[in-house]
């Protein structure tokens, strides 16, 4: 059906008939893009038993992907794209009298994340699927995703998300391989054949009901698999009260937790990670199984990968089939699963670290919490051997400590890697936040810096700027992404430089038109559009961004001919529902953007735009038409940003601290070709007797800046803004604000005078998207490959011809 135009549209029209019972004329958006995704999914039905088929074939090593979120975003291009029939469905569509452009904003953001965890997730998939390698995702279908952000007199008003409401087209759901999970209950211990058994009795049970989402690698015939649970009333429930059980039941898929740092300590939430977990793993027990009669080599065949501490109960579950089912005794099922868990790390921010009190965790998981108590205590042993009497440090490591379960230490003992997600994460993993596990386990640590696919980020989105690659150094890079680097040779070349320009310009303009549709807010194309876009978060520091955008706002007042560069400053962000402070900063922005955008005196120089519900397909729009990345955390607390690549990947310039990946992106763009201010991360981590008061008084500009938040320059919001004021002076300023605030100021000036000359702007702007082919996922996927899972290229060839 997709063999070529006249074939497509032929099936299209027979199918778009049969599926809605109307005719073409009087179908609806809605119609076609349902009957354009089912027939994508049809087609590569062939290709996903195929590569099943291969895989059970060849009995490869599998890696298995848990993570509670996957921001997967639009599937239908993607889709397209990957398969290789995007130009003849787009002409097809065209003859019809259908732009595929209007056919694609029908479709729903998969918006199951939070932000770059759950989007690393979904990079990580497409480049497994496109460089062959069997790897897929387990996660869960979470009916509401992270929720729709309005922005109502500045303040964010949060509405349920639902992305389900139409159904979804490439989903497959499985009821017949649905998995019980249990809740509660107690655990029975028997003694049969001179063995202990162990009974998990009067459980509640849920049943986890398997959706699949296929995953179309690059061109290449392979199609793993997306596995998505769905919580349902088990067939044989064990509850008296049949509809407060149903309720409870589907509660577990029913909301993402829109959070990424703290942990709520939530029952929810802790069944939302044991319900991914056990489905997980006994559905890739079961598929093992098939394959072989007893589970002794089962870490020479799957690996099982955990994306932060969220499934890290992967662990004791593990424990628990080898044992309790599998009939292993302890030392042989530990050695199993050791070698069978890896663990990546997100973050060193305390708060974000999960633990549970042990009232919550031991009746809610009781033979787990047997486990992991096991786990503990074998562990402190150990612990005490190799350091006898050291009880502090003993206190310190243990996995259960002062009634709480410590998931990070879980992890770190039950793995056989652990990896930091950039160069200088990693390192302050190692030297301070999980030394004590560094010195005891040091062959366990390793960094993988995260990446991002080229092929969403670049190709896709930026289609004007890949043409203008593939037209100066050929296709290869699609595959190979360092090939971009061969772009330097068009560093002198004008005609180039001048072609680069122009499609900014276009970009911009798009975005520009979005903007005056969406907002009514007219702005200039020809301005700097300096962004900032990411979740809100006291350490990302949008608040720096929006003091220094008032602090201009004052030059310009002061001063009308003060020398500035007309900037348009646009921010996205979705701030936690529970988060106050956050949602605080959000109405800050907005404040600004009142003020400055209605101000005839800096009208034309200076604009503010919150673009509203920030989510990956806007995300899409945005970076092809940034020229300035703002990737300012105080050092030390961003572990990588990927936010900084895809800017970066589309010719934006960054204007950021030495923290996370902005490192690595500095060593391979040269310090000529970033905007590096700030206080760096050992600066940040050793820095004493820091006193914010100090800097309000010595610095006349903070002072009028941070006065203004509280003495009425805003009119009508009262005492708004008191807490951010509070944060800055009574509470000392926790991220540095202030401390950085004239470093920052510094640099703003620089890009400003940067940006004048034209030409030296676009060769930095080139340079910048020269070397990010580094930073694609394809790259940190092969790092993975190579030094944790050691899986094999899939090789198709050798098994199908
Ligand atoms: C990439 C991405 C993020 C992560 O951004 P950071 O700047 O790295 O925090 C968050 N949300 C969306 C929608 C993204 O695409």
């Amino acid at each position: 059906m997709f063999s070529n135009k006249e074939a497509f549209k032929r099936h299209f029209l027979q199918r778009l008939e049969m599926m809605c019972g109307k005719s073409f004329a009087e179908s609806t958006k809605d119609d076609q893009f349902d009957t354009l995704g089912h027939m994508i999914r049809e087609y590569v039905s062939k290709d996903w038993i195929n590569t099943n088929e291969r895989y059970r074939a060849a009995d490869e090593r599998q890696v298995y992907y848990l993570s509670i979120e996957f921001l997967l975003g639009r599937l239908l291009r993607h889709n397209l794209m990957n398969l290789g029939i995007e130009e003849l469905v787009e002409e097809g569509l065209h003859d019809l009298g259908i732009d595929l452009k209007q056919i694609e904003d029908v479709e729903s953001d998969a918006g199951l994340g939070n932000g770059g965890l759950g989007r690393l997730a979904a990079c990580f998939l497409d480049s497994l699927a496109s460089l062959n390698f069997p790897g897929h995702g387990c996660g869960i279908r979470y009916k509401h995703g992270l929720f729709e952000q309005k922005i109502i007199e500045g303040f964010q008003v949060e509405l349920p998300e639902l992305w389900l409401r139409h159904g979804q087209v490439w989903e497959v759901r499985k009821a017949d391989l649905a998995i019980e999970v249990p809740f509660w209950g107690n655990v029975k211990v028997l003694e049969e054949n001179g063995r202990l058994v162990f009974q998990h009795t009067n459980a509640e049970k849920i049943s986890a009901v398997p959706y699949d989402i296929p995953v179309a690698g690059f061109k290449n015939q392979t199609v793993n698999t997306l596995r998505l649970w769905n919580a349902e009333p088990s067939p044989f429930p064990f509850h008296k009260d049949i509809l407060k059980y149903k309720r409870e039941t589907e509660s577990v898929s029913e909301f993402l937790y829109p959070d990424d740092t703290h942990d709520e300590g939530k029952i929810l939430r802790l069944k939302q990670q044991y319900f991914l977990v056990c489905a997980s793993i006994s559905s890739i027990v079961r598929g093992y199984l098939k394959k072989h009669d007893s589970l002794h080599d089962f870490h020479r065949h799957v690996c099982i990968h955990i994306n932060d501490t969220h499934p890290v109960l992967a662990i004791p579950e593990l424990m628990r089939i080898l044992m309790d089912v599998g009939g292993l005794g302890w030392d042989e099922a530990w050695d199993i699963t050791t070698q069978t868990i890896s663990y990546t790390n997100h973050t060193t921010l305390s708060e974000a670290l999960e633990t549970w009190p042990i009232r919550i965790f031991q009746p809610l998981l009781p033979r787990i919490y047997m486990i992991v108590n096991e786990i503990n205590e074998r562990f402190c042993q150990k612990l005490w051997q190799l350091f006898p009497g050291d009880w502090k440090r003993i206190e310190r490591m243990a996995i259960i400590a002062h009634d709480q379960v410590k998931m990070a230490h879980l992890a770190l003992v039950g793995s056989y890697s652990v990896n930091g997600v950039a160069a200088l994460h990693t390192e302050i993993l190692k030297k301070r936040e999980m030394n004590d596990f560094y010195q005891i386990f040091p062959e366990k640590f390793n960094n993988k810096t995260n990446g991002i696919t080229h092929r969403r980020w670049l190709l896709k989105s930026n289609p004007m700027l890949a043409d203008l690659v593939t037209e100066a150094i050929g296709p290869s890079w699609i595959r190979q992404p360092e090939e971009l680097s061969r772009l330097l040779e068009y560093q002198n070349d004008s005609v180039f430089l001048t072609q680069l320009d122009d499609i900014k310009k276009r970009n911009k303009q798009k975005l520009a038109d979005r903007i005056q549709a969406q907002t009514g807010i007219s702005i200039d194309s020809s301005t700097i559009f300096d962004v900032q876009v990411k979740r809100l978060h006291a350490y990302k520091r949008q608040l720096l961004n929006v003091l220094h955008i008032m602090h201009i706002y004052n030059r310009i007042k002061e001063d009308p001919q003060y020398l500035f560069y007309p900037r348009t400053f646009i921010f996205g962000a979705k701030a936690s529902p529970g988060y106050y402070y956050a949602k605080k900063i959000i109405k800050l922005i907005n404040t600004v953007a009142e003020k400055v955008n209605n101000d005839p005196a800096v009208h034309d120089r200076l604009k503010v735009i919150f673009l509203e519900n920030y989510r990956v397909s806007l995300a899409e729009e945005i970076f092809p038409a940034a020229d300035v990345s703002e990737q300012i955390s105080t050092a030390s607390k961003e572990a990588s940003g990927t936010g900084n690549m895809k800017f970066m990947m589309n010719g934006a310039l960054t204007v950021g601290t030495l923290d996370g990946a902005n490192v690595e992106i500095k060593e391979r763009v040269g310090e000529n070709n970033i905007f590096i201010f700030g206080l760096k991360a050992d600066e940040v981590l050793n820095y004493q007797g820091y006193r914010s008061v100090e800097f309000f008084h010595y610095d006349k500009r903070i002072r009028k800046v941070v006065e203004q938040l509280t003495n009425g320059f805003f009119a009508d919001v009262d005492d708004e803004f008191e807490a951010i004021y509070d944060s800055l002076l009574m509470q000392n300023d926790q991220y540095f604000v202030l401390r950085d605030f004239d470093s920052y100021v510094n640099i703003q000036k620089k890009v400003g005078q940067t940006y004048v000359n034209k030409e030296k702007w676009l060769k930095m702007s080139l340079m910048n998207i020269a070397q990010s082919g580094y930073f694609s996922s394809d790259r940190t996927i092969k790092e993975y490959v190579d030094d944790i899972w050691k899986i094999d290229q899939a090789d198709y060839t050798r098994l199908y011809h």
